[in-house]
């Protein structure tokens, strides 16, 4: 019998894992998505979209639909539906993984301003006014009410009126190629960048960018989760699927 697998998505490393297993009779996978976004693109895969109600609507939900794994696989600054997954695992008794790239790390010629979160990202870009690059997605956006003499180019997947008084957003999708980084940076005249250190290969042409100007990264750490088994891309999880796979085989799923 195929081992069932509910995936927390909403990244393209997700998106990629449940594609992996669609042909492979192994596995029924479906993806979960938030429903952020207001146009969500057709992931080619089983999907459901929308919040469970908690831990516990999670973990009832998991029960539910007979799933044997739950593979938490959003953003690793989504630390809501994290925690929510480790909580869900143990009340369900399912097995979990974590699919996070490892975080970025600065390389030589860097320049990065290391902070634990937003409040500090908004307060590290100083008293004098600056051209900022925020590429933060829309959701924590407020902290930076706090510093509304900069001007902001705020980049994000849908396009919105932002609250700051000087912002301006760009809405765009990645993955973003170096060229059109060095490209979008200049043009703007951009003087700082602000980013979650996210160590997806698709946003990362822009810290190579801002290197290659000579410019500051702010780069906001990680949220810290509870530890549960990490897996560093969708191969990684195939590896980890196909154990249990054959354990739950050998259990009679
Ligand atoms: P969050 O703060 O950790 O989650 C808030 C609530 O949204 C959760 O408690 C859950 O609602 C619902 N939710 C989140 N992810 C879900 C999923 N995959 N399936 C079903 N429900 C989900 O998350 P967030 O920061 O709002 O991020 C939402 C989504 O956007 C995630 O899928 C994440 O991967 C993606 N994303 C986030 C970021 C970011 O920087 N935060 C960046 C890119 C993409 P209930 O409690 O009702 O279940």
């Amino acid at each position: 019998m195929a081992l069932k697998v509910l995936i927390l998505g909403g990244t393209s490393e997700a998106r990629r894992l449940a594609l992996r297993l669609l042909p492979d009779v192994r596995f029924e996978a479906r993806l979960s998505f938030a429903g952020r976004t207001d146009k969500l693109a057709d992931p080619g895969v089983p999907f459901r979209v929308g919040g469970f109600g908690g831990a516990e609507g999670l973990a009832e939900y998991l029960d539910r639909e007979g799933f044997h794994v739950l593979l938490d696989a959003t953003h690793p600054f989504a630390a809501q539906m994290s925690r929510n997954a480790v909580r869900a695992a143990l009340l369900s008794g399912l097995p979990l993984a974590r699919l996070e790239p490892p975080p970025w790390r600065a390389a030589p010629g860097d320049r990065w301003i290391d902070v634990p979160d937003m409040a500090l990202a908004a307060q590290a870009l100083g008293d004098e006014p600056r051209r900022v690059f925020l590429s933060i997605g829309r959701l924590e956006l407020a902290a930076f009410g706090a510093a509304p003499w900069h001007d902001y180019l705020i980049r994000a997947v849908d396009p919105f009126e932002p609250a700051l008084p000087r912002a301006r957003v760009i809405a765009a999708r990645g993955p973003f190629a170096l060229n059109e980084e060095l490209d979008l940076l200049e043009r703007a005249r951009i003087e700082v960048l602000v980013s979650k250190n996210a160590g997806t290969a698709s946003t990362r042409a822009k810290l190579d960018a801002a290197r290659q100007l000579g410019l500051p990264v702010v780069m906001v750490a990680r949220p810290s989760l509870p530890d549960v088994p990490m897996l560093a891309d969708a191969e990684a999880a195939l590896v980890w699927l196909e154990l249990l796979h054959g354990v739950e085989m050998e259990r009679g799923v």
